[in-house]
């Protein structure tokens, strides 16, 4: 109980109180005054009795005495005068007088004392009816006790009845006191139960008054009402919240909402990941504080830069940065967030993954600068190789001019095979369909080791084919194929140790209703993290460990044309340092893309 709840009870206990006191003062003021009223009433009819009393006396002795003579006169009013105060006990005394105002007669009751107070005394007078002469009077003097007696018992019960009347008042008063008190206590109770928040808190109502039980239930009527309120509020917030976590969560970026201290907020499962999180690690902490896995504060100094801008600089021109992590590169966006009446809350950085894009244009750049480096070498070999046979040609025999030739030929080869790869990258890459005819596979392996002959010579390499026979025809693009089989062919040659041995084997994959072909040589082979990569455009693994010259095309148009062009399927094993095996598959009956829509 509170001060305040306090300082209500005692006021309301001073009203009580005072209540009561006055109540008693009232009941008090009526009694006194009821009892000298009725104290007064009766006065009024004792003096009125005497007077009846007297002037029946008067006319009963004066008729009594008219004929007699003094002396029985006397003996006459005696013996009447003692019989009746005999028989009233409060007359004291009767007294007879003539009318010359001399006592006749004085009559005392014997059961009074000589001392006894005679409070009323009536005289009336006595007349001869006959004559209507004065004959006399007669005193009668009442000592008044029937009067006290009726008073006092009067007092005493009127004490009595508002004695009992203001002890029931009082009883009542408390009793409702009590009850009231009772009843406010519980509705004080309920009241601080739902501003305490338990909406939907129910009075128990016990005996109580019809007033109060309306005003109970009208409590439980309204709680109820609150508690479905807040039920819906809650669901329809819950509901809103659900969905903003559910766009948050199938946002394909990263998102992390900080406030105006730089506390995140809000944090999705894609920039947990991105940012190589444990659960809700950085979630309620300061966002400059992250550090990369190198122990870098990667977001600080951008974040620092962004809150110096104006508002609208920062609403016009989000802050772009790229955060560099361990494995991947993530593309930062700082942009503001505002409420609904446009006050600033803080910024949302999006995350987005660009380890692809960020390699894609590494490899690129490197991509131009081998294209380059490709083109430069045999165009510089073609030129000396040819102003020497031109300026000096007869200096040299037969036998060395047709030295020269071989070099320029397969020069330009070379550079044919590489703007070749170049055209075929950009025809193939696109969606244009390519013709399709049914061929013998088995042919075009033939063809493809024929091609390659002279390069083989070269490196000093043998080259072995095994081939199935009844392999079935494959509807596919005859040159298409040939050249994803020599790109295998001269990728083996250029990676195999001279004087190795190369192996190429077609064979029927019953069970899948394919043709497969694959190379293998006994080079360098690749390792297992670059196995993945090497059919991506652009992909070298020179770039990191190898010094042998391509442009990282080869590859990647293999898997066009095999798996985008004739829906089949590329595939390397390889161990590094025991050689590699690179193969594609064909489906035996390939359905035409125009079939697939
Ligand atoms: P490139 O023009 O560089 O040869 P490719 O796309 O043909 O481009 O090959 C991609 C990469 O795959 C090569 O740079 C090389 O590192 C690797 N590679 C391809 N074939 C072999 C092989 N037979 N043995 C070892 N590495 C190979």
């Amino acid at each position: 109980m509170n001060e305040n709840q306090k300082m209500n009870f005692t006021t309301q206990n001073r009203l009580i109180i005072f209540g009561l006191i006055f109540s008693t003062i009232l009941i008090m003021a009526i009694a006194i005054f009821a009892t000298v009223n009725i104290q007064k009433k009766l006065d009024e009819s004792y003096q009125h009795f005497g007077q009846v009393i007297s002037k029946t006396l008067a006319i009963e002795s004066a008729e009594l005495i008219k004929n007699a003579s003094k002396n029985d006169a006397v003996k006459l009013l005696k013996a009447h005068s003692d019989l009746i105060l005999k028989s009233h006990n409060d007359i004291v005394f009767i007294e007879f007088k003539n009318s010359d105002g001399e006592s006749i007669y004085k009559a005392q009751n014997q059961t009074k004392s000589k001392n006894t107070q005679t409070n009323i005394s009536v005289t009336s007078p006595m007349k001869n009816l006959q004559n209507n002469t004065n004959i006399g009077n007669v005193t009668v003097g009442l000592s008044g006790s029937i009067v006290d007696k009726v008073s006092s018992t009067t007092r005493a019960s009127i004490l009595f009845v508002f004695t009992i009347v203001w002890l029931v008042f009082a009883f009542v008063v408390l009793i409702n006191t009590f009850l009231i008190t009772r009843e406010l206590k519980i509705l004080h109770d309920g009241v601080a139960k739902i501003s305490s928040g338990k909406f939907g808190y129910k009075i128990e109502a016990k005996e109580v008054s019809n007033e109060v039980l309306e005003l109970f239930n009208a409590f439980n009527d309204m709680s109820n009402k609150l508690h479905l309120y807040e039920e819906s509020n809650i669901e329809q917030l819950t509901l809103e919240r659900n969905k903003l976590q559910a766009v948050l969560m199938s946002i394909a970026n990263g998102v992390v909402v900080c406030d105006n201290n730089d506390t995140v907020t809000l944090i999705n499962e894609h920039a947990k990941t991105l940012l190589e999180l444990q659960d809700d690690q950085l979630l309620n902490s300061n966002i400059k504080n992250y550090v990369d896995s190198d122990g870098n504060f990667c977001f600080n100094e951008k974040i620092d830069e962004y809150k110096k801008l104006s508002l609208e600089e920062k609403s016009s021109k989000p802050v772009v940065f790229n955060v560099k992590l361990s494995d991947k590169t993530l593309k930062s966006i700082i942009s503001p967030m505002f409420t609904q009446s446009h006050e600033y809350v803080g910024y949302i950085i999006v995350l987005i993954d660009i380890t692809k894009e960020a390699e894609m244009d590494i490899m690129k750049s490197q991509f131009i600068s081998n294209v380059s480096h490709e083109l430069r070498t045999p165009v510089t070999v073609l030129r000396s190789y040819i102003d020497t046979l031109y300026n000096y040609g007869e200096d040299f025999n037969y036998e060395e001019q047709k030295e020269f030739i071989g070099t320029i030929n397969s020069e330009i080869i070379r550079l044919n095979n590489m703007v070749n790869d170049i055209l075929d990258f950009s025809r193939l890459d696109s969606n244009a369909k390519i013709e399709k005819s049914e061929n013998d596979i088995s042919q075009l392996v033939d063809y493809c080791v024929a091609e390659v002959q002279a390069l083989l010579k070269e490196h000093n390499l043998t080259i072995k084919v095994e081939k199935e026979d009844n392999i079935p025809q494959v509807n596919c693009n005859y040159d298409a194929i040939a050249r994803a089989l020599t790109n295998y062919l001269s990728n083996a040659i250029k990676y195999a140790p001279q004087d190795s041995e190369i192996k190429v084997r077609l064979f029927q994959d019953m069970s899948n209703h394919q043709v497969v072909v694959t190379v293998r040589d006994e080079g360098i082979g690749i390792a297992p993290e670059y196995q993945k990569k090497v059919f991506d455009r652009f992909y070298r693994v020179e770039n990191k460990t190898h010094s042998v010259k391509g442009t990282g095309l080869g590859l990647h148009l293999v898997k066009t044309t095999i798996e985008k062009h004739h829906h089949g399927h590329v595939f390397v094993n390889s161990q590094p340092n025991h050689g590699s095996t690179f193969g594609f598959s064909l489906p035996i009956d390939d359905i035409e893309d125009d079939d697939l829509v």
